[in-house]
């Protein structure tokens, strides 16, 4: 095969950075292995979810509702929101690249904090747009401030990870609303809520209230952490008129297949039963958090399904050692790693490799 093309890609295309996936767990001899790179739910499906789903199966020949009709209703009847404001997508990753690709030309600007995601420069980037990165404080939290003195002419979107991604951190709901008010209305702000259903702090956003009387107000939720359906891809945003219809627009037609659009209205019903299992990783989180603190680790405050370890130049070591243990933590380079409140045995893992750890070498201290 030739390496040679005369091909031509868009320019843009080598601003993009590459998705880097929680890597699988990796097995070894008298070891159990635990993937908690990703923030996957540990619990397998609901098996009322999964009955759904066998049941849509019967119908895959079938193209799914381009419309997502059924989900779209539940979802609105679920928050309170005119069913109109609902734009569904291949998983929330896939509504903000329709969300990036509806608002950015060349050379606009998306302003986010970092680190946050690692989708957000690459659908940035995607849109030949450019990304703006406002550093976290030493508490691993969004400088609100920053961001705002961050915006220009070119700014079109600003985008807010509560919790943030890696590190776990909300920002407040009177921080967010001042921050909101203040930023152009031309602009529009994403809130991120991939973990939501984990957040306990009674300060967090209430961001269905920030979007109700603000058009430039977009609140984005997936189904693939707290539900469980990480391997379905389905995510949604809410948002007004004309965004909303936008999103439908830079939508992939018939994105969101029919299994899991099946799944996703169960799993709205099963929320109750979902719940549990949500207050269970909950549970583990404290006490993964106070133990990791008592050995003497700095951990910001969490409210997702993850601890962050800011190791700085430490990282690759520390990767290494849980990885012997069998667990598989994801590195972000000499930043940190990132860990997923899995199943308590993993946690209990966890938990020994970093006190061990902790005694070979120093504690953390509050920086990123
Ligand atoms: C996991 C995650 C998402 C959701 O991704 P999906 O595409 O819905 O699976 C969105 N935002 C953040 C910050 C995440 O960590």
């Amino acid at each position: 095969m030739s390496e040679h093309s005369d091909v031509r890609l868009r320019s843009a295309l080598t601003q993009v950075p590459a998705y880097v996936p929680g890597k699988p767990a990796a097995p070894r001899e008298g070891v159990i292995a635990y993937k908690v790179s990703s923030n996957e739910n540990p619990y397998p499906p609901l098996p009322s979810v999964l009955e759904v789903v066998r049941e849509a199966a019967t119908q895959i020949n079938r193209y799914p509702d381009m419309a997502v009709t059924e989900l779209s209703n539940a979802l609105a009847d679920h928050l309170g929101v005119p069913v109109e404001h609902i734009a569904t997508g291949t998983g929330s990753v896939g509504v903000l690249g329709q969300i990036i690709q509806a608002t950015c030309d060349p050379g606009d600007e998306v302003v986010f904090a970092w680190r946050s995601f690692e989708a957000y420069p690459i659908v940035t980037a995607l849109a030949g747009a450019s990304a703006v990165r406002v550093g976290l404080d030493e508490h691993c939290r969004h400088r609100l401030d920053a961001m705002l003195a961050a915006i220009t002419e070119r700014t079109k979107v600003v985008l807010v990870c509560t919790p943030n991604n890696p590190t776990g951190p909300i920002v407040h709901h009177d921080e967010l609303e001042r921050f909101i008010d203040a930023v152009p209305s031309r602009v529009l702000v994403v809130i991120d809520e991939a973990y939501l259903e984990f957040v306990q702090d009674p300060e967090a956003p209430d961001a269905l209230a920030l979007y109700r009387d603000r058009p430039n107000v977009v609140v984005l939720r997936t189904f693939s952490k707290a539900y469980g359906l990480a391997g379905l891809r389905v995510g949604y945003a809410v948002a007004h008129e004309p965004i909303a219809s936008a999103l439908r627009k830079t939508a992939v037609p018939f994105g969101v297949n029919s299994l899991a659009q099946a799944a996703a209205i169960a799993s709205l019903d099963a929320f109750d039963e979902l719940k549990e299992r949500v207050d269970a990783i909950v549970a583990e989180r404290s006490r993964v958090v106070e133990a990791l603190r008592t050995q003497g680790w700095f951990i910001p405050d969490t409210q997702a399904n993850f601890v962050w370890f800011p190791l700085g130049d430490r990282s690759t070591a520390f990767t290494q050692a849980a990885q012997e243990a069998g667990l598989t933590l994801r590195q972000y380079g000499d930043d940190g790693v990132r860990a997923t409140i899995g199943e308590p045995e993993a946690n209990d893992v966890l938990i020994r490799v970093a006190g061990a750890f902790l005694e070979a070498t120093a504690p953390t201290t509050p920086a990123v």
